[in-house]
């Protein structure tokens, strides 16, 4: 069949939106350009690598492979041969609008969440600019052209000024709220501009802001868990204004607007790669369950410490706990970092010879790393000890109960199949999926006591694995679920026509 002609590709990615949120907002009539949209096209569920850590999911979508194969989880990796944590650099990794520019398809991108630069001369490609997590802590832009537009001509968005890290108070919520409505309007004034005066066939542009305000504003979601949160948790979200639905209805609008401005004869694609559901506050045990249950060793401390340490956090002895240990969570929190929870730089000084497993720190699941000898520069653990280890490790973790016998942990997920796939791996080898009793925090379990994230304050959503996916495109596109492996391809196809 010949390839028919060229036709622009506008794909919007509405960051972390959970799919039952953009179809409540649509079903109440909220959401207008969606629910055209959904007339006029189909709705499919995306599968992404969620499951394993939000960090995963976008390097999946715009290297179209999966994290054993691009190595990102988190924006904190860890770096075996150094036994330490760095922070995410885009190092090698290659989104697939390189391609589509190389073979002279003008490409439009803009904050794309860790996507590298690639060096745009014509088009637009930026980072940055308002993202819900910054990983540089400055926006960066090609071509240079861009400059008067993104410094003097259009407002810097709300995120590049506010932190909203552990807002939770009603003022600071509200503010939050506000942001998060200004810079969805400040960003489809920006792409529409972008896109009128560089014209790309592929315009690929993220609203962050529904991902923002999720995490802090999900207990007002009506369906979000009422059995999950208090009463009054539920009665003071409702004074929170702008709520999440006028955040969404403003989101909708400026897709809207963007959707109207390419024409009719475009394909739109509008995405989430991952969803919201209940939490409340961020579990942070794992290293003490696991230091308590001697799979690792600090340097100088016993079991007991840990235990010690998960005691003596709640009974308020802080002060008497090793110095190292209350800077653990406390050093140097990223001041670039909004909403996304601070992280650690450093991790426990280990010893490593008594140290056969590790939590790596986390934004949502537990992440355990094997301490693998000839993968980690100090490992301990031999290649044909890995799955009994693990095994041991799974076993502790869904034995954990509460005082009223609710389990802790949900789910248990290994990600490489064998010992030897594990060898070249540097994503955790066991991903713990907490269950909603392991946020009844702090709590008691087996003699510790068991403590949330400090940073996390506030945090009323953490991330669902679905996403979706609603496309209005030239072959009548029609899937039940899309993996974000293949939306590279489903983009390629459209924009080349080769669609049979
Ligand atoms: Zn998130």
């Amino acid at each position: 069949m010949k390839p028919k002609k060229a036709r622009p590709v506008l794909a919007i990615g509405i960051d972390a939106a959970e799919p039952a949120l953009i179809r409540t907002s649509i079903e109440a009539g909220d959401s207008p350009a969606l629910k055209r949209l959904l007339e006029e096209g189909a709705w499919s569920t995306v599968a992404s690598p969620a499951p394993i850590g939000s960090g995963t999911v976008w390097p999946t979508f715009f290297t179209g492979t999966g994290p054993e194969s691009h190595g990102i989880h988190s924006d904190w990796c860890w770096r075996p041969e150094e036994m330490s944590l760095a922070r995410y650099d885009d190092r090698g990794l290659t989104p697939f609008w390189k391609r589509l520019d190389d073979e002279g398809v003008r490409v439009g991108v803009l904050d794309v969440p860790f996507a590298p630069l690639v060096g745009l001369k014509e088009g637009f490609e930026i980072s940055e600019w308002g993202a819900h997590d910054t990983l540089e802590g400055r926006m960066k832009f090609a071509p240079e052209s861009l400059d008067a537009m993104l410094s003097r001509e259009i407002a810097p968005h709300p995120f590049s000024m506010n932190g909203h890290r552990g807002a939770h108070e009603l003022e600071a919520l509200k503010q939050l709220g506000r942001d998060c409505l200004e810079g969805a309007r400040l960003r489809g004034e920006l792409a529409l501009r972008l896109i009128a005066e560089t014209a790309p066939a592929f315009s690929l542009i993220v609203f962050p802001e529904i991902h923002h305000a999720s995490h802090k504003f999900w207990h007002t979601f009506p369906s979000a868990g009422d059995a999950f949160y208090s009463r009054d948790e539920v009665e003071k979200g409702k004074l929170i204004k702008p709520s999440l639905s006028d955040i969404v209805r403003e989101v909708d609008r400026q897709i809207g607007r963007l959707i109207e401005a390419m024409g009719d004869e475009a394909t739109v694609m509008v995405f989430s790669l991952h969803g919201m559901r209940q939490a409340r506050g961020l579990p942070a045990f794992l290293d003490v369950l696991l230091g308590a249950h001697s799979f690792s060793r600090i340097a100088g401390w016993s079991a007991q410490s840990w235990r010690e340490r998960g005691l003596s956090l709640f009974a308020g002895l802080k002060r008497r706990t090793p110095a190292g240990l209350k800077k653990l969570y406390h050093r140097r929190l990223p001041q670039e970092m909004t909403n996304k929870l601070a992280q650690p730089t450093m991790i426990p000084a280990y010893d490593w010879s008594e140290t056969r497993a590790f939590a790596l720190p986390s934004d949502q699941h537990g992440w355990i790393r094997i301490n693998l000898s000839g993968r980690e520069a100090k490992g301990s653990v031999p290649l044909e000890s890995y799955d009994a280890t693990c095994l041991e490790i799974e076993e502790m973790l869904r034995e954990l109960r509460t005082e009223d016998g609710q389990a802790l942990v949900h789910d248990v997920i290994r990600t490489a199949e064998t010992a030897r796939d594990a060898l070249s791996q540097v994503i955790p080898d066991m991903v713990v999926h907490w269950a909603d009793a392991a946020f009844n925090l702090p709590m008691r379990v087996g003699g510790l006591m068991l403590e949330a994230h400090p940073a996390a304050t506030g945090q009323t959503g953490q991330h669902a694995p679905l996403g979706f996916c609603l496309m209005k495109g030239r072959a009548g596109f029609k899937a039940q679920t899309i993996w974000a492996t293949e939306m590279h391809s489903i983009i390629k196809a459209e924009l080349s026509g080769n669609l049979d």
